[in-house]
């Protein structure tokens, strides 16, 4: 079974730039920009530029150089937020997956949340 991308959904079109966003950085792979409706003080998403539907999608299938500028730049936003480990007090990050990780946007994106105290995970 292959992974469908829908090329309608809102991160295909911010990536098209028919809508707009709060961009944070980028680089020639992905993009990071700001959770329209933020959890955290610092709250941002972190999105491959191809067409990966979910973590297991860009993990299995995306080439080198994607994911080593996707990993980079979830790097850049922590020290650009101040919560990276070297100078900050830390982040969560997370992504959701499917109908049971409850992943709203089917474009794959990695959430990195701090400038509190997040809590306990939820089980
Ligand atoms: O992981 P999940 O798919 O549930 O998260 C989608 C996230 O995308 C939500 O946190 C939502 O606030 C965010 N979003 C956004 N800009 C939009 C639509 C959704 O930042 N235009």
């Amino acid at each position: 079974m292959g992974y469908e991308y829908d090329d309608q959904n809102i991160f295909a079109k911010i990536l098209r730039k028919e809508i707009p966003n709060d961009t944070v950085a980028e680089n020639d792979h992905a993009l990071a920009f700001r959770d329209i409706s933020p959890k955290a003080p610092s709250h941002v998403l972190i999105i491959p530029k191809g067409k990966y539907v979910s973590f297991d999608d860009f993990a299995a299938n995306a080439s080198p150089e994607e994911i080593t500028d996707f990993m980079r730049l979830c790097a850049e936003v922590t020290r650009l937020e101040g919560v990276a480990l070297d100078s900050g007090n830390g982040f969560r990050a997370i992504t959701n997956a499917g109908s049971d990780g409850v992943q709203e946007v089917p474009h794959f994106h990695v959430h990195i949340m701090g400038g509190r105290n997040m809590g306990p995970m939820l089980m």
